[in-house]
């Protein structure tokens, strides 16, 4: 949780905060092995300032974990009740797909993914 600095209480359960050093993690990568935050002593949530957060998404970008390996922007179209959208090439040849080939339509908390059935 992104919060201001120097928080007295817990603002989701009221426990006491204690200052400590955390590993700041994307992923599976550790981005920031100690950064320093205020953690509930009884939850155990993590509270960064915004400055905080914004170096680690820096450091996170210059790795290169939020870079899209291939990123285009397609239209919606409209099949009856369905949205349709192309593949683009580039993407049609990075993942080898083929037509008629079946995929699986994920939607998670980064948004939707299609994944090659094997
Ligand atoms: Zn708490």
């Amino acid at each position: 949780m992104m919060v201001g600095k120097y928080l007295k209480r817990c603002p989701i359960c009221g426990g006491a905060i204690r200052h400590t050093k955390t590993a700041y993690v994307i992923g599976r990568v550790v981005v920031e092995p100690e950064l320093e935050a205020d953690a509930c002593v009884k939850c155990g949530e993590e509270f960064y300032t915004a400055e905080q957060v914004a170096r680690a998404q820096e450091k996170a970008t210059k790795l290169g974990l939020w870079a899209p390996r291939l990123e285009e922007e397609r239209e919606l179209k409209q099949i009856g009740g369905s949205l349709m959208i192309s593949i683009p090439r580039p993407i049609v040849k990075a993942l080898g797909l083929s037509p008629h080939e079946k995929v699986r339509i994920l939607l998670t908390d980064k948004g939707l993914s299609i994944v090659k059935k094997k």
